[in-house]
């Protein structure tokens, strides 16, 4: 049985043993990659992934669950990438001692690149700010060198690059098993170049060129790092121009454009554009809330829906760290022992983020000002009252709230004694539609605006 199925048995136990969003969070993603000398070694895939993993009462069940599987005493150890690193430059005399343990510093000659299964196209939420790039690289990876070369992709970070590159590597995995499919980050590429120049004093370099020029496609992820050496640079021009004669498919995703990467050579960027250059947008409401739903439904979460809106009214620029939070909510209700998490639970998890930290203007500040403008009390306002002279001061509450302060709608429902959020949105459009056609309106919208800014 080889280290993989046997930290399978692992996992089997420890399902068991942690709660479902620990299980997810800190353990799975846990990849084994030596066991030697009664030691066992694993890597995490971050530093707070490490820690969590690290934590005594987790640890500890951790290693029962390894001793169980490996019937010896193991002492256990979990490391994240860069420890790992460093210990990868033992690799060749590790590999040679125990050969096929370790599947995490496999021969890289051997194009084999592991996509991420759940970065899938069925995974990926297409909506108006990333449906073209969605179907460039779904084109890409049905017709390879055939419709659209090279690709280049480019956006915001946490918009959907690298789930888009995995998307197209599994895609061809499945569909095309004849091809050579190479994913590699352009920190990949730039370490491997430099170690075939360390390797070239004893050998010829052909290491690197067996694995770049050898593939049918070429996918390098975050070209923006790549750095103004010339070498490098030279390097990757061959490596371009060599596939792209031989009619082979180059993908290649960064967070700007090509002409705004200041280190990029002229021929490079001239190289890219020969293709298709295509952004990527950040989502809009309605598709962060669908990203959440499958993200959700996908790591097995049960959330109140209450919850997803509020997540996707405050994170509107970044899907990774959307995701996160989530993450964060659905892992907080699960330590308090809840099945679900609400309204409550995500406030108590997110109560450390200040909505406001950059905002002299709060809540409280416009609540006032109307107060006094109308001559109002503050109770009534956040009140159940439903006479005209106090629904239209609160109304305009909402809707300069909502303008003035960047804050979910469901937190302003909270403000106003827990309306739900189609409450807070009804009182916000019908001030916004009123100032359009009443001149009254929008001159007393001004003055409390200015008074406010006043204050
Ligand atoms: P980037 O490479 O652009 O920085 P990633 O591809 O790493 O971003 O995406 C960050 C996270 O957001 C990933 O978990 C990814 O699955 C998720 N994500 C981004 N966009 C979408 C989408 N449209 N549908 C589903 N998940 C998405
Ligand atoms: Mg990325």
């Amino acid at each position: 049985m080889d280290l993989n199925q046997q930290w399978n048995k692992v996992l089997d136990i420890l399902q068991n043993e942690v709660t479902a969003v620990t299980f997810d969070l800190w353990v799975e993603p846990l990849k084994p990659i030596q066991y030697c000398d009664d030691e066992f070694l694993m890597v995490a895939n971050s530093v707070t992934a490490k820690n969590q993993a690290n934590n005594p009462n987790l640890f500890q069940k951790i290693q029962n669950a390894v001793r169980k599987v490996f019937n010896n005493y193991t002492i256990l150890k979990i490391i994240d990438n860069e420890e790992a690193r460093s210990i990868k430059n033992k690799e060749e005399e590790l590999t040679k001692e125990i050969p096929q343990q370790s599947s995490y510093f496999s021969n890289e000659n051997k194009v084999e690149s592991k996509f991420n299964s759940k970065y899938t196209f069925d995974n990926f939420i297409v909506g108006k700010s990333n449906q073209v790039v969605q179907a460039a690289v779904y084109t890409v990876a049905c017709y390879p060198s055939e419709k659209i070369n090279p690709l280049f992709i480019y956006g915001g970070v946490g918009l959907g690059k690298t789930h888009l590159l995995h998307a197209a590597g599994n895609y061809l995995v499945e569909h095309r098993p004849e091809l050579n499919v190479l994913y590699v980050t352009c920190e990949t590429f730039t370490n491997d170049y430099v170690d075939s120049l360390r390797l070239a004093k004893d050998k010829s370099n052909t290491a690197f060129r067996d694995k770049y020029r050898n593939v049918d496609v070429l996918m390098i992820d975050d070209i923006q790092f790549i750095s103004n050496k010339p070498g490098i640079q030279e390097e990757f021009f061959h490596t371009f121009n060599d596939l792209y004669q031989n009619n082979k498919q180059i993908i290649i995703a960064s967070d700007r454009a090509p002409k705004e990467m200041s280190a990029l050579e002229e021929r490079l960027r001239s190289r890219f554009s020969s293709g298709l250059i295509q952004d990527i947008q950040s989502p809009d409401y309605g598709t962060r809330v669908a990203i959440l739903r499958k993200k959700a439904s996908q790591e097995g979460y049960l959330v109140d829906d209450d919850v997803i809106n509020y997540i996707a009214e405050f994170y509107d620029t970044n899907v990774r760290e959307m995701e996160g939070i989530l993450s964060k909510v659905c892992f907080y209700s699960s330590l308090i022992g809840k099945s679900s998490a609400s309204m409550e639970d995500a406030k108590e998890a997110l109560k450390d983020i200040d909505y406001t930290s950059n905002n002299t203007i709060t809540a409280d500040k416009i609540i006032n000002t109307v107060c006094e403008y109308f001559k109002v009390s503050k109770d009534d306002i956040i009140g159940k009252k439903k006479n005209k002279e106090i629904v239209e001061p609160r109304q305009l509450c909402v809707y300069l709230i909502n303008e003035m302060i960047n804050i979910p709608l469901a937190a302003i429902g909270e403000i106003f004694g827990g309306r739900d959020h189609t409450t807070i949105m009804h009182a916000r459009d019908k001030i916004s539609t009123q100032i359009k056609v009443n001149p009254h309106i929008k001159t007393i919208v001004q003055d409390i605006k200015s008074q406010i800014s006043k204050h």
